[in-house]
């Protein structure tokens, strides 16, 4: 059924075009005249212009030939740097980067598999409900691409991110959601050695703060950190500045509400117990992904590894991904492993063989769920 050299050149031809995070002009062009040519109606939304990039979301839609439900799949188009002039190269079955970039099959690999499963289904005449395929920009360092994208446009109730590792047949159904924390504390500057009991030393409250905090692993669901911080400007003056950065996250949204609190309220009572002002600016980052055995997206795509042969395994991470976001939109959403490894170094590579057993696997719970 798969057409393994296509699919590998498919791969190769993505990998080459540049589009590091916000600058997804080149490619989105690329996948839009490649979905349009394959039979889809496609649309680019205008998340571009909200998040500063070159180009918006695609979001293409294939009408069903049978009742099953409607599915989405989806990959991110952006890759991280170094990822300009990539040059893959193929020894014993695997791609590689030539060695000074990404290879970029995070997440290329994803948007190969999904365009050759979809001519696997057309050549096939494989009975399919509607198919949303998304190619979302900006997904590293952020998730600025699908927090944007334009939902409106999104019939599915259930999908697939492609953009995991792991071998094809993970399947991951939990991760955290998670909150940013960021305060800015100002206390009072004063001459460190002339007269002290002037100021008010914003490190000190961030330290008192931070030294009362629960942090680390919380439980087993939850996890909590400090990850930076900044202020003062010289060893005689009493710092009227400090800047801290933070996180937690949670499989359970009431104990990260809790944890996030809990960290808001001690930066505030240390804040006034010293007679600093502080600002404190909580936002959500994405939501959990938290899907159960018994839900249809993952019965679908553990009976579809199975008839593959591949070994279902479902599993939980502790990173976000634009799977987190899409359960926040109420679309049950898993996202799978495509065996892409060392991602984000230029070690990073992927055998074909793994990209084949992808597009397969696509298209194998395209027809499972039509079942
Ligand atoms: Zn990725």
């Amino acid at each position: 059924m798969i057409n393994q050299e296509r699919l590998v050149e498919e791969f190769v031809n993505l990998v080459k075009i540049d589009s590091p995070s916000g600058h997804e002009k080149e490619i989105a062009q690329y996948l839009k005249d490649k979905l349009t040519s394959l039979g889809l109606q496609v649309y680019e939304d205008d998340a571009g212009g909200k998040v500063g990039a070159s180009a918006g979301n695609i979001i293409a839609t294939l009408p069903g030939n049978s009742n099953g439900p409607m599915l989405l799949f989806s990959a991110h188009m952006d890759t991280v740097e170094p990822g300009r002039n990539i040059n893959p190269v193929t020894k014993d079955g695997i791609i590689y980067s030539e060695g000074e970039t990404v290879l970029g099959a995070d997440d290329k690999a994803g948007i190969a598999a999904i365009l050759e499963a979809v001519r696997i289904v057309k050549e096939n005449d494989i009975k399919h409900g509607g198919l949303e395929v998304v190619f979302t920009i900006w997904e590293e360092g952020g998730l600025k691409g699908s927090k944007a994208l334009d939902y409106s446009r999104i019939k599915s109730k259930m999908g697939y991110v492609l953009d995991s590792d792991g071998a094809p047949g993970t399947i991951i159904t939990t991760a955290p959601a998670q909150n940013s924390i960021v305060a800015a504390i100002k206390g009072k500057a004063a001459h460190a050695g002339q007269c002290p009991e002037n100021g008010i030393n914003a490190i000190q409250v961030a330290s008192r703060a931070i030294s009362k905090m629960k942090l680390g692993r919380i439980d087993e669901e939850t996890t909590a950190n400090i990850g930076i911080i900044r202020g003062g400007k010289a060893t005689n003056i009493v710092p009227d500045n400090t800047y801290l950065e933070g996180e937690a996250r949670s499989l359970s949204l009431e104990k990260l509400e809790a944890q996030t609190n809990h960290m808001c309220q001690i930066l505030q009572q240390e804040a006034d117990a010293a007679g600093a002002e502080i600002e404190i600016n909580v936002q959500k980052e994405y939501h959990t992904i938290n899907l159960k055995e018994d839900d249809r997206v993952v019965k679908i795509a553990v009976e579809a590894a199975r008839s593959l042969g591949l070994n279902p395994v479902l599993t939980s991470t502790g990173g976000g991904s634009d799977a987190n976001i899409f359960n926040g939109k109420g679309i049950a959403c898993a996202n799978l492993g495509i065996a892409m490894n060392k991602v984000h170094t230029t070690e990073e590579f992927i055998k074909i063989d793994d990209l084949c057993k992808m597009a397969l696997y696509v298209a194998e719970i395209i027809k499972t769920a039509n079942k």
